[in-house]
């Protein structure tokens, strides 16, 4: 284990220093979480320390639900944002759900209320809602069905009737929109990091790098989605890396994603081009030692039972349409 970690992060720069303090903290926390027979999920924009040091399970939000749900351990320990720990609560209720970083939130989920979702059915009735996976428990509830950046178009498409209530990105419902004849009415949620991307800069790297393929995060707006060669989820991107052989790689995303691409296929090239995300950036070793240790109320995740049951409906039912 603590090979392949020096390896990974050695590819990305860590010196031996900065490597000593990463083992130490991680096998101190390998040996918490068989102690309290925890489970460490992560998601791929979290910092490669914690991917490659503690997780036990490491993907985009479809995966990492799925993995939740599946989890026999007594706790699980989520290195996301909120909205993920609380579908973990959601999908596997009898388990503590820890957030190391309870103030991580998402620009998206954090754009819309249940109240906002209930204006909307008011105004549109009878048209069905789909919401992004990255809504609160609350939103949830309120819809029909929710879905990731990999399955959006097979949920949109395998709900019935001729348009939808989508939210809360507003750039996805854009991109989405082209590839379905449905209509779709969206709020006007953005995420931080994927609207931050200019189609200019990428065309100025197109010219400036022979043989480069450029996968964008369908969070991305339009025009830089089709500056690329093909969006999708975190998921979809490693997929393409794996099953390619570019030249060169650039993914148009948060950071993590193109520390995890160098970390783990070093015979191909990247080109830098990423932005940070503030929220998915709050957890670090030392929290996911100290909630091991002694978990706070505030980093215990809590839905509410009768908002949990139908929020599990909405996400159920995306498994049952892309798992079709
Ligand atoms: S990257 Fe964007 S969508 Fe993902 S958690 Fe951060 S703000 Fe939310």
């Amino acid at each position: 284990m603590n090979e392949d970690l020096k390896k990974k992060l050695g590819r990305l720069g860590y010196d031996v220093g900065q490597l000593n303090a990463v083992i130490k903290a991680c096998d101190e926390i390998n040996s918490l979480k068989k102690e309290k027979n925890a489970v460490i999920l992560a998601h791929s924009y979290q910092t490669p320390d914690i991917i490659y040091g503690v997780a036990d399970f490491v993907g985009d939000s479809y995966a990492l639900s799925r993995a939740a749900q599946k989890a026999d351990a007594e706790i699980i320990v989520f290195c996301g944002v909120r909205f993920m720990a609380e579908t973990a609560k959601i999908l596997n209720p009898s388990k503590t759900v820890l957030l190391p970083a309870p103030g991580a939130g998402c620009s998206l989920a954090d754009s819309i209320s249940a109240s906002d979702v209930r204006e909307m059915k008011a105004e549109n009735p009878g048209v069905p809602v789909i919401c992004y996976i990255n809504t609160s428990a609350d939103v949830k509830a309120e819809c029909d069905a929710c879905c990731t950046s990999s399955n959006a178009l097979k949920v949109v498409e395998g709900i019935p009737g001729d348009s939808v209530i989508f939210v809360p990105d507003q750039l996805m419902a854009a991109n989405l929109q082209k590839l379905t004849s449905k209509k779709l009415i969206f709020w006007r949620g953005k995420c931080v990091v994927h609207e931050s991307f200019d189609a200019r800069k990428i065309a100025f790297l197109r010219a400036k790098y022979d043989g480069l393929k450029i996968l964008a995060h369908s969070e991305c707006a339009p025009d830089v989605v089709a500056a690329c060669d093909m969006s999708g989820g975190t998921g979809d991107m490693i997929d393409y890396v794996r099953k390619t052989d570019a030249k060169y790689y650039m993914l148009v995303t948060e950071c993590g994603m193109h520390e995890r691409m160098v970390a783990e296929f070093p015979d191909k090239n990247f080109i830098g081009m990423c932005a940070l995300c503030p929220y998915m950036k709050m957890t670090n070793l030392q929290l996911i030692k100290q909630v091991l240790s002694k978990p706070a109320q505030s980093q215990v995740v809590e839905v509410d039972p009768k908002v949990a049951r139908a929020a599990g409906r909405t996400i159920e039912r995306m498994f049952e349409i892309s798992e079709r």
